[in-house]
């Protein structure tokens, strides 16, 4: 399953905004603007679809082999 996330504004770390969904389905929504409590600086920030990047899992990047 994948995972939206969306850019801290504050710490330029990424928020989980708690939302899975696979990548098709991402790609098929409309555009939308979204509010999320932030667990890094403790602030709100907005998102939408344009600052979302949705990633695998925790967002770690498969180990090359
Ligand atoms: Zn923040």
């Amino acid at each position: 399953m994948w995972k939206i996330l969306t850019p801290c504004d504050v710490t330029g770390r990424m928020i989980d905004t708690g939302i899975e969904i696979d990548k098709s389905s991402f790609a098929r929504l409309p555009s939308f603007v979204g509010r999320i409590g932030c667990p890094h600086c403790g602030g709100e920030h907005e998102w939408s679809k344009a600052t979302a990047k949705v990633v695998d899992g925790d967002g770690a990047v498969p180990a090359a082999r």
